[in-house]
């Protein structure tokens, strides 16, 4: 037959997509971002920067790099850590860098006389971090081809190797576990031993601090390091601008990247460059007095944004107004929180983690986790710059015993500024250069939410349902607030009348840098993710989703009650919710009748409220009471979600479920279990978990 017109361009389309696939876009200069990173920490790759890792580190004089494969931000945390030690204690030339921005095929041409060091977390259901992908999938491909093409073809490379991972997660630490094993297949040599952090069992930071000790006395060993002396060499230098004020059109009060601050915002938006959305909406839903759960609605049809039902929205927020102060405060920084700085990288792989020239106030207020946990290595760095001796003692202390750490700080939750304030009983603390909290804490991160809207209902407009982490501490005297869902909170509040908002004493600067976010605005992009309906409606599904894990599954029942009224075949949709009282913290408690009258007997709604009567009952009790109708389902190839609590709820629920699997089918558990496995691996069974 011949080709017509359309085939032809068809041909040429699909051409040109893979010749941009497997060149990355190099050929005609496509960079997957192409107004730059401003919250990038590494050279490699960018701005026609070698993707090669041996070039790389020959470039830049350096024998040591350090790949993070993040998501929250931890791991890259960890990465810049082991850097800065390297460095400090044995004159290491190390480097931070992205995974994304290197080809791996490289790895080989690395010599003998570098370590390549990994510091990856695993995500979800064993899956690598998005940045992550690549790198994972062709490490652990079946026919990886290294660029020299040897027999062993990583013979020569030395390589560390840290985890982070979760063991409530069935696959506990799978990236650097597999690619430990990938690495080992192909002859590279480990140094140390592959260490493993678990954020199930709340010890990442020490199971991090116990592995580092002896892998770097063993890299030194191998390399033949000398431990010198530690002291604080600074990565940045952040010097007071001569010439520019706060009212400068060229200083970064906040904006998040030079688009936003020229006012030129374009797509895409994504975890470099989110979108200001305006708020469209927002409510509480809860009825209780001391608890709060927000439902809000941002409109995104000013941008190209768009979602699928079952991806995340990224929320992110602004520190409140009173930790901004409080850790000006205790550095003595309040005067000068408007100087403005001009930041510059002391080491040219390193790239300043905000945009500049900016001041103290929009470092901390929109850059920083100056709120998050604080990391004992840390106040050990701190100690060398305490006000006094004694403080410096109690700073040392602290930095060095990990049980007095934990009960002096970690048991109440203290966040930096709160712990310089306790240890330094008064005193200012000076003589902190500013540069130790810019490589010491964390990026502030955005909070995902699973949306709970449909895309195919509003499609313009997303709906996320967060509840407001707030949690009273024993032994504190204030309560303890989550950053992101504090600064939502305010945002509703505004949005429904008030016109400064105080939420537990809090207030944030809501307006935004120069007033960017008047009209109720928050930034934000879009997560895809994998959590689907069945692209058949008339499949049946089973819903898990107790507290705010309901979410996805209002926006599932959103979809399914539209293609009802549509006068689709919609196929059996259960739906297990649970929560405290029926009274109190029911969500979308109508919204459900309303999707009822839509789908009639297609839709069971099966609550399970555990304060209500004299005995506590959850969704899994309720799975188990439905034992015969869940098992039918599956056998009819029913999809089974669960979204929420990872820790207990979603463990919970996959063993009830091979129970009821082998107590139904007359199958041993340990057969049940296998089932579900299966059921896993096949994406019968997703799960949406946090
Ligand atoms: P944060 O300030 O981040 O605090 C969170 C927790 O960190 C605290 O409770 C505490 O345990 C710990 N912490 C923080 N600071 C300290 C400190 N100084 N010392 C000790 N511990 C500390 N949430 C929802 O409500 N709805 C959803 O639909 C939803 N979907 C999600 C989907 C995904 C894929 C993921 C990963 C998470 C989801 N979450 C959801 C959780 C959400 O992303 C946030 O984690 C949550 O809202 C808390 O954010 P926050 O900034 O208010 O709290």
């Amino acid at each position: 037959a011949e080709l017509d017109t359309l085939d032809i361009v068809v041909v040429l389309v699909i051409l040109l997509g893979t010749v941009a696939y497997f060149t990355k876009g190099k050929l005609w200069g496509v960079s997957k971002n192409p107004y730059g990173d401003p919250l990038q920490n590494t050279s490699g790759g960018k701005d026609g920067a070698s993707r090669n890792i041996a070039e790389t580190l020959e470039e830049s004089n350096k024998n040591c790099i350090i790949f993070y494969g993040s998501q929250t931000g931890t791991a890259e945390d960890y990465a810049s850590r082991l850097a800065k030690e390297g460095k400090s204690r044995f004159g290491l030339e190390t480097m931070v860098a992205d995974l994304e921005n290197f080809d791996f095929d490289s790895l080989d041409c690395v010599p003998g006389d570098k370590v390549v060091m990994f510091v990856l977390a695993t995500y979800g259901e064993g899956e690598p971090t998005d940045n992550a992908v690549e790198f994972f999938n062709f490490i652990n491909g079946e026919d990886v081809q290294f660029s020299q093409g040897a027999d062993v073809p990583l013979g020569n490379l030395n390589y560390v190797g840290f985890g982070l991972g979760n063991n409530t997660y069935e696959h506990y630490n799978l990236m650097i576990r597999a690619v430990d094993k990938a690495l080992q297949r192909h002859g590279a040599i480990r140094i140390g031993a592959a260490g493993e952090g678990d954020d199930g069992a709340g010890t990442m930071e020490e199971d991090f601090l116990a592995w580092k000790d002896p892998m770097w006395a063993a890299l030194a060993e191998k390399m033949g390091l000398a431990e010198r002396e530690a002291v604080y060499e600074p990565i940045f230098s952040l010097t007071p601008s001569d010439t520019l004020t706060v009212d400068s059109t060229e200083v970064y009060l906040g904006e998040l990247n030079k688009m936003h601050l020229e006012g030129t915002s374009k797509g895409p938006y994504n975890a470099h460059n989110p979108f200001i959305a305006p708020i469209a909406e927002s409510h509480e839903l809860f009825t209780a007095k001391d608890r709060n759960c927000l439902h809000i609605e941002v409109d995104i049809s000013g941008s190209n944004l768009s979602y699928q039902t079952g991806d995340h929205l990224a929320v992110w927020p602004t520190n409140a107004g009173a930790e901004v102060d409080r850790f000006l405060s205790v550095l003595g920084l309040t005067e000068k929180r408007n100087t403005v700085l001009t930041v510059k990288a002391l080491d040219p792989t390193a790239k300043v983690p905000f945009p500049a020239p900016t001041t103290y106030d929009a470092i901390v207020r929109y850059h920083m986790e100056i709120c998050g946990p604080v990391s004992r290595q840390f106040l050990a760095t701190l100690a060398a710059f305490a006000p006094d001796e004694a403080i410096k003692a109690e700073m040392t202390k602290l930095g060095g015993d990990k049980d007095y750490f934990h009960e002096k700080i970690i048991k109440h939750h203290l966040n930096i500024a709160g712990v310089l304030e306790l240890v330094g009983k008064g005193k200012k603390w000076t003589n902190i250069p500013f540069s130790a909290f810019v490589e010491g804490i964390n990026k502030l991160q955005p909070r995902y939410y699973s949306i709970s809207s449909s895309s195919l209902v509003q499609p313009k407009k997303i709906s996320i349902t967060a509840v407001v982490e707030s949690q009273i501490i024993p032994g504190r005297a204030d309560a303890f607030h989550g950053v992101a869902t504090n600064y939502l909170f305010a945002l509703k509040q505004k949005q429904n009348g008030d016109p400064s908002p105080t939420v537990f004493g809090q207030t944030y600067e809501i307006m935004g840098p120069r007033n960017k976010y008047d009209g109720i605005h928050v930034p934000v992009h879009v997560r895809h993710s994998n959590f689907r309906l069945p692209s058949d409606p008339s499949k049946p599904i089973i819903c898990i989703g107790p507290g705010t894990g309901v979410a996805p599954f209002r926006a599932f029942l959103q979809e399914r009650a539209k293609q009802a009224t549509d006068g689709e075949n919609v196929g059996e949709t259960l739906l297990f919710f649970g929560c405290r009282k029926s009274t109190e913290d029911f969500l979308y408690k109508d919204e459900w009748v309303e999707y009822k009258q839509a789908m009639g007997d297609k839709f069971e709604l099966i609550t399970a409220f555990s304060r209500d009567g004299p005995k506590k009952v959850y969704v899994q009790h309720r799975l188990q009471e439905r034992a015969e109708q869940v098992n039918k389902l599956l056998e009819a190839k029913a999809y089974i979600y669960v979204c929420g609590d990872a820790a207990n709820m979603a463990r919970e629920v996959n063993s009830v479920l091979a129970q009821i699997l082998a107590s139904q089918r007359n199958i041993s558990v340990a057969k049940g279990e296998e089932i579900v496995k299966n059921m896993r691996a096949s994406n019968q069974y997703q799960e949406d978990v946090w």
